[in-house]
């Protein structure tokens, strides 16, 4: 049986700087970590495997140095990890991104469950998961805070604005894992020297199934026409009036506006 999460490395940073002249994110003296969401995906999944039997197995995309990341998943107590990696992967989009992860996912069936975290820190788009049990023909349930596995089966309570609703799947499926879901785990030191002595699979594009025009930049549809920080403008006013008079000055204003 194997439960398998997908971890992405992101800079260990809220401030997200942007150099103006190639549009990149910059990433130069800047520390990665393991995307937040992924360390409850990963916690779930231990959780379950601890339950349940069988292994953990952690997957990545991304440059050599992305590594790092899947040794923090082992020291946490995954089983084996996956690295995906090749030059021809570069400037993935979401799609191009989960098109890859699908293709090794394929390779490592039987599944049982598949984990991703509900969005990465940095790109923040929510959509690889989805994208991804889509390309696998997969049911999914996106933004999990709670969840059991019976037999072939998956109940899981997802987040809504102001309810949540609680959804059934059978299994295989794909979950996408809110961050109020548990508390990860810190690694022990036991576990720390376990993940050095561990070996990480590396597998490039030619260890995949795949059409070379949907990986990297060939396969991602996305186009990036600008990039630029919101102008957080301040323009204070301080009124003086009655009651009435400041609500109906309030309602003219935000009127004007198109805000109301
Ligand atoms: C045109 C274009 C070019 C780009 N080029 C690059 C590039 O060269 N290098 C680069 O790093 N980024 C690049 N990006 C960004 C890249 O598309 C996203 O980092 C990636 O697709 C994930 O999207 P996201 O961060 O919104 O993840 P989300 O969809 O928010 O992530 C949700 C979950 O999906 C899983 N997940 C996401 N990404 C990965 C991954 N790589 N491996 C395993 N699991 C994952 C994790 O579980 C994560 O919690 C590019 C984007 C565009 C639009």
């Amino acid at each position: 049986m194997r439960w398998i999460v997908c971890i992405k490395q992101v800079p260990d940073t809220t401030e997200i700087r942007i150099d103006s002249r190639t549009n990149n994110l910059v990433r130069e003296g800047i520390a990665s970590i393991m995307n937040p969401y992924d360390c409850h995906a990963l916690e779930a999944a231990l959780q379950l495997r601890d339950q349940h039997g069988g292994q953990v197995t952690v997957v990545t995309m991304g440059p050599s140095q992305a590594e790092e990341c899947l040794r923090d998943a082992l020291a946490m107590g995954a089983d084996e990890a996956v690295l995906l990696s090749d030059p021809a992967f570069r400037g993935a989009d979401t799609l191009a991104t989960s098109y890859t992860l699908a293709a090794a996912i394929r390779r490592l069936a039987p599944v049982q469950l598949i984990f991703c975290g509900k969005q990465a820190i940095d790109g923040d788009t929510a959509q690889v998961g989805p994208e991804l049990a889509e390309w696998l023909g997969l049911p999914h349930i996106a933004g999990v805070e709670y969840l059991v596995v019976k037999a072939n089966n998956i109940t899981a309570r997802r987040e809504a604005e102001s309810e949540y609703y609680l959804v059934e799947a059978n299994l295989p499926a794909l979950v996408t894992i809110s961050r109020t879901m548990n508390e990860p785990r810190l690694p022990s030191v036991w576990g720390r020297l376990r993940a050095n002595r561990t070996p990480i699979t590396v597998w490039t594009g030619e260890d995949l199934d795949i059409d070379p025009n949907r990986i990297g930049l060939a396969g991602s549809p996305t186009r990036v026409k600008r990039i630029f920080y919101p102008q957080h403008q301040r323009q204070t006013q301080i009124r003086q009036g009655n009651a009435e008079q400041l609500s109906n000055w309030l309602v003219k204003t935000l009127a004007e506006e198109r805000l109301l």
